[in-house]
């Protein structure tokens, strides 16, 4: 009995070591997430979602192995955007869009904005809220149905009533109603805990909030607090007690401050943050998401006239621009920082921008290249899994034409992607 069952399992590990083709990748030059060099002609071996090895020099493929030439390009770990919505994007219609969408138009076009990311070369984004969608959008790619990034999200964000993530702002008073913790408007810390047992019930993967007045909401406050303390601690003490890490968009100082001591995860935006918030943010090691894309569009769109709601514009017009300055400062001082770019207020696919202003505003290529790789990793507790290019980590790999640390813009022209071990783009 004995020796048949260990046959079997031999058999089995025969069949299964012969079902998973070993992949060589030659790579120009390598930036694997962790070193801060860039390492000249090496080699990735691939074995099905796995990389295997890490090689110097070009390994030549054994019979039955298959090679991939990227010896004229630069390998570094597929990107990761922490601050996406892929339900939507930009246009000037968006307003309208709310009443005439079915949840089926906005699941056929999420698909488009997940499939042109996905070939933009981020392999993982964190979806910070929409309506829900975003959760089937995730199983649809999870299950191969859907081409996408692996995608983390939110769900449906968290706001109060008349916050800037209520979904009535703006309408009619009829159409207005009364949201509640099951649509994620909260007005007590009792609510709050079962908006965020709501969202885990729905199959979220983390808590975002509205911690502040935002810019493209219908609503005059772009940058107030939007909870109490004691919201806010609930919130994020339910979202520990499921597992789930939070995010907080904010502009304003004061509601900034009030997430951080609350214990927030990472702050989005931080249009306005203060030296004082820069240091309350290190001493509780909270990351700060930039999004200095979706700033520049939204200030460049609102002279466009007609393009946003008139209570808009000015939102646009005074935070849009401020961003790159405050990301620089906050860089500077020694916040943590993770890539972002809120694509979706911009068009998907153009998230390569990111990189170009992040080195702009003072922070070498490489850390900026680390900010999508190996740090949002940790913040997605897939440090195991994701972030650099090591033997056990998923195969996770995209390339560009050039050295990026000489031309940071070759970010916004990924030539080759491969995502758990699937070849997407080459
Ligand atoms: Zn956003």
């Amino acid at each position: 009995m004995k020796s048949k069952s260990l046959l079997a399992v031999l058999l089995f590990v025969a069949a299964a070591s012969c079902y998973a083709q070993k992949t060589i990748i030659h790579c120009g030059n390598l930036i694997d997430g962790k070193s801060n060099e860039v390492q000249a002609q090496m080699t990735l071996v691939v074995e099905g979602n796995k990389i295997v090895s890490v090689q110097k020099g070009f390994t030549s493929p054994a019979a039955g192995e298959k090679l991939i030439d990227l010896s004229k390009k630069t390998v570094m770990p597929g990107l990761m955007d922490m601050h996406v919505h892929l339900e939507s994007e930009t246009n000037k219609d968006q307003n309208l869009q709310r009443f005439t969408s079915n949840e089926a138009d906005v699941a056929f076009r999420s698909t488009v904005f997940a499939k042109r990311t996905l070939m933009a070369g981020f392999t993982t984004v964190r979806d910070l809220g929409g309506s829900g969608v975003n959760i089937s959008l995730r199983n649809a790619i999870n299950q191969g149905l859907v081409v996408g990034p692996r995608v983390v999200t939110a769900g449906k964000s968290i706001a109060t009533t008349g916050g800037h993530a209520d979904p009535t702002n703006g309408y009619r008073k009829d159409l207005m109603g009364d949201p509640g913790p099951k649509e994620g408007v909260i007005n007590s810390p009792e609510d709050a805990r079962q908006a965020v047992r709501q969202r885990y019930k729905d199959g979220a993967d983390m808590i975002k909030i509205t911690a502040t007045g935002g810019v493209l909401s219908i609503a005059k406050d772009g940058s107030g607090p939007q909870f109490t303390d004691e919201e806010l601690k609930a919130i994020i003490e339910t979202a520990k007690d499921y597992g789930m890490h939070t995010a907080a968009h904010a502009h304003g100082a004061e509601g900034m401050k009030r997430a951080v001591l609350a214990g927030i995860t990472t702050i989005e935006h931080g249009t306005k943050m203060t030296p004082e918030v820069m240091d309350l943010m290190k001493q509780k090691g909270t990351y700060y998401v930039p999004t200095i894309t979706a700033g520049k569009f939204v200030a460049e769109k609102a002279k466009e006239p007609g393009y946003y709601h008139p209570l808009v514009v000015p939102k646009a017009l005074e935070i849009g621009p401020q961003i790159q300055k405050t990301f620089g400062e906050a860089y500077k001082r020694g916040v943590k920082i993770a890539f972002g770019t809120d694509a979706g207020v911009f068009p998907h696919g153009e998230n390569g921008k990111e990189f170009i202003y992040m080195v702009e505003a003072g922070m070498p290529a490489m850390e900026a290249i680390k900010s999508a790789t190996v740090v949002p990793a940790g913040i997605l507790g897939m440090s195991d899994k994701l972030g650099t290019l090591e033997p056990g980590k998923l195969a996770d790999i995209v390339a560009v034409d050039d050295n990026p640390l000489k031309n940071i813009s070759i970010m916004t022209n990924v030539t080759f992607v491969m995502k758990d071990g699937v070849v997407y783009k080459q």
